[in-house]
């Protein structure tokens, strides 16, 4: 019994494909792509008129806080949060307690991942306990199915470790993901440093504590060879350091978060700890830079930062909140609303950079609609209008600046692996 997908517009971001075509599913697989394709009387049919018809989405930064935080989210628990939002591959973040730093970790997360509806993929420490010194034993994390490295939540502060870390991970061919935040000028800060930091009487980080640290390690991935790809970059400057080290041949690649092409650190005085995240919402210029590299390709990838924290340390003063906002499922409202509306993305500009881009950093056989792949299909409705507020959310973390604000753009199916796992208003695994 197959699934059929027919009346929607098929967008392939890997192939440039934007058009109206119909997909037969057999098992895990996509046996077939073509125009008005009849399905047999036994098969499951999705009707996608109107729709988008997408590869299943790839979010390549998520925290789903287990081990350690199970009280806040849980690897299944997250994984559901992405199904209904669109996506069917994550990436974890390995900033859990303990963090996962050793193969028997990155074991357990495979497995707990298992039970659920969607593929996640684990990150592992660069360093042993995610303290920036020692590296970890890189060959036998990657031995365990871990997909890359990061001390993510922290920096690599020390050059030499981030030399050494650049070049054993070369042997892997897994890439680097930094976490770049330079901490001490940082300086705990607790948001950007501009004028509404100056008004708010809050303590500021400015955006050269991002952009040195970017700059040190492409320097330090052009003296090894290694691949580096930078995480949530926020100012407009990381992008033209990115696009240099691009121009100069470099190996780097990077991403931003739905929030830093959608708001200013404006949001802050309105939604106060809500709006509290490293790195900071920077300004309109920073927003625009972000706007514009993404348009040309600089940034690759939009990855969430999805970070769920509990409500009772959130809701404290912006000296005491924890850094960080739930991301998965404002993420496809975003990029329809903020790209394509409002700033003319193709679907394939926007889409790239949740499919087939970070598909290609992680060397995953995901993230494209072909015959033979795997059937990761996911069916947005870019019309539909969406107000956010608390019940728009299934996360059970509800930690974020957007509330109030109206969007476009629905998840109506998702299918992972050939299974349905979301319809819309029903999580079906
Ligand atoms: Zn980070």
């Amino acid at each position: 019994m197959a699934i059929v997908i027919k009346n929607g517009r098929m967008i392939d971001p890997a192939s440039g494909t934007d058009d109206g075509l119909d997909i037969v599913i057999n098992g895990d697989r996509i046996t077939d792509i073509g125009r008005n394709l009849a399905p047999a009387a036994a098969d499951t049919v999705v009707d996608a008129a109107g729709c988008l018809v997408l590869p299943g989405l790839i979010d390549m930064h998520v925290h789903f806080r287990e081990p350690g935080r199970e009280d806040v989210e849980t690897i299944l628990g997250g994984s559901r949060v992405a199904a209904k939002s669109g996506f069917t591959s994550v990436v974890t973040m390995p900033n859990t307690q303990p963090v996962i730093d050793n193969q028997a970790l990155v074991r357990f997360i495979i497995m707990e991942a298992a039970k659920g509806p969607i593929n996640v993929f684990p990150a592992a420490n660069i360093t042993k306990g995610g303290k920036g010194e020692e590296i970890a034993e890189m060959g036998e994390i990657a031995g365990g199915g871990a997909v890359a490295f990061t001390d993510d939540g922290r920096p690599v502060m020390n050059s030499i470790t981030m030399r050494r870390a650049l070049e054993y991970s070369r042997m892997f061919n897994m890439p680097i993901l930094t976490h770049s935040e330079d901490k001490s000028l940082a300086d705990e800060g607790l948001m950007n440093e501009g004028l509404n930091s100056i008004r708010l009487g809050l303590k500021g980080i400015p955006n050269e504590a991002e952009e040195v640290m970017i700059a040190r390690d492409i320097l330090l991935t052009r003296l090894t060879g290694g691949r580096m790809h930078v995480c949530h970059v926020s100012s407009a400057g990381s992008v033209e350091l990115v696009k240099r080290g691009k121009n100069d041949g470099i190996n780097v690649t990077c991403e931003t978060a739905p929030h830093y092409f959608s708001l200013t650190d404006d949001a802050v005085e309105k939604f106060l700890s809500m709006a509290k995240m490293n790195p900071p919402l920077r300004t309109e210029k920073d927003r625009r830079g972000i706007i514009e590299g993404l348009r040309s390709g600089v940034i690759d990838v939009i990855a969430t930062d999805h970070a769920p924290h509990a409500l009772f340390e959130k809701m404290q003063e912006m000296e005491y909140a924890p850094f960080g906002i739930v991301g998965l499922e404002t993420s496809v409202p975003l990029i329809i609303t903020e790209l394509v509306r409002n700033n003319n993305f193709t679907y394939i500009q926007a889409f790239d950079k949740v499919t087939c881009n970070p598909a290609r950093i992680l060397k995953l056989d995901r993230g494209v609609l072909k015959v033979g792949g795997y059937a990761d299909v996911t069916v947005i409705n870019p019309d539909t209008k969406i107000i956010i507020d608390d019940s728009f959310f299934i996360s059970r973390c509800k930690n974020m600046p957007f509330t109030g604000s109206e969007l476009y753009g629905s998840v109506e199916h998702t299918i992972c692996n050939g299974r349905p796992v979301y319809s819309r208003g029903q999580q079906v695994s």
